[in-house]
């Protein structure tokens, strides 16, 4: 095929899109703004399975899309770029406060050499000076220049530190911002991205210490038909709630996040394998002891389960490998049954340990 066909191709395909995404905004009655047309887009395209799924959950119970689910959407699913333009902001913001700074350092160097030049001519006039007149009048202007000279360093003094505050704020919002993009809108708990980060930095210190590191996939059981029968917004909630039962069994430098969707994982640093089975144990148990009331009515729900795979950090591993076993622990652990924890020295797993 030659570049131009290629291009040709790749036009069609990027226009049906694009006329899908047209249809699916008729239809719905959303907004035909850029970011409803980028969330139609992606949805046509399915680039993004998640959203395509939480679509799809949301047309189950209902026949259109309405604007605020789609904001809801939009801001889960594309959150990135807003962290991006408020990066941008903030760093342009940085620029003209520097700029001031440095305007306000130079006219201060300017003050201070037309200062030293006033002080050179007193000292050059001073030899000859012979009457107590000049000698008064050359004093008070001396005193004149020092004066403005110290009313030019308190105000630079105060730009300074006027400018140092609009600076740590900025750093502050910096933070803020780096937090919120290390943390999932839905649960509050640590995203995949801070996952990925945090798995990387875990493997490369046990390769250096040796200590043992252990990571822990869950997956809710059966959450399609929770939500088929609840509704979307009830199982969000499930999804906080199991959120909070991994954030409150795991300490220190564990971390738990989201690694998407209905499915969870846990990084344990300095913890063998027995220990990271205690960990799961607790965290299933505590999953399937809770009983589901519904906030807004005060109905019962039932239960939900989960399932938890185990991998134990080996030196060959990198990141995909030790989440591609820990990923075959848990598909044994719902081969077997659902609601149990596997490692890859249980008997269900179909995988040998340390491969
Ligand atoms: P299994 O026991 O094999 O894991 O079955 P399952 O139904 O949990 O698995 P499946 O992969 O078939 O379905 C996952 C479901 O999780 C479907 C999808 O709607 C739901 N889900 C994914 N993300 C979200 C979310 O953000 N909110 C809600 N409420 N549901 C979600
Ligand atoms: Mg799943
Ligand atoms: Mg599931």
């Amino acid at each position: 095929m030659t570049d131009n066909q290629d291009k040709n191709n790749s036009q069609d395909r990027s226009v049906a899109i694009g006329e899908k995404a047209l249809g699916y905004i008729k239809y719905n009655q959303t907004s035909a703004a850029p970011d409803g047309y980028e969330l139609w887009y992606n949805y046509a395209s399915g680039l993004k399975p998640e959203l395509n799924n939480q679509i799809k959950t949301l047309l189950s119970e209902q026949p259109r899309i309405k604007q605020d689910q789609l904001d809801e959407l939009y801001t889960t699913h594309f959150n990135a770029s807003e962290v991006d333009d408020r990066m941008e902001e903030i760093s342009s913001q940085v620029a003209v406060e520097l700029n001031e700074v440095m305007e306000m350092v130079g006219s201060s160097l300017q003050n201070t050499e037309s200062y030293s030049e006033s002080l050179e001519i007193f000292t050059s006039e001073l030899k000859d000076i012979k009457d107590e007149g000049s000698l008064r009048m050359m004093i008070s202007s001396m005193a004149a220049a020092t004066f403005e000279m110290a009313q030019n360093t308190k105000e630079l003094e105060s730009n300074l530190a006027n400018s140092k505050n609009q600076i740590m704020n900025l750093n502050k919002d910096i933070e803020t911002i780096k937090a919120e993009s290390m943390t999932d809108a839905l649960t509050a708990i640590a995203n995949r991205k801070k996952f990925d980060i945090t798995l990387q930095k875990e493997i490369t210190s046990s390769m250096d210490t040796g200590e043992p590191l252990c990571l822990v996939l869950g997956d809710i059981d059966h959450f399609k038909a929770f939500n088929d029968n609840h509704g979307h917004q009830t199982g969000d909630q499930v999804l906080r709630l199991v959120a909070n039962i991994l954030k409150t069994n795991v300490k220190g430098k564990d971390l738990a996040a989201r690694y998407g969707g209905e499915e969870f994982a846990i990084i344990l640093p300095q913890t063998n394998l027995d220990n990271a089975v205690t960990v799961a144990e607790q965290i299933r148990k505590a999953v399937m002891n809770k009983e589901l009331i519904k906030k807004s009515t005060g109905k019962k729900l039932g239960r939900v389960t989960m399932s938890l795979g185990i991998a134990q950090f080996t030196n060959t591993d990198t990141i995909e490998s030790i989440i591609a076993r820990a990923d075959k622990c848990l598909y044994a652990a719902k081969d077997a049954g659902r609601n149990n924890v596997q490692t890859e020295l249980s008997e269900a797993a179909p995988v040998a340990a340390a491969q």
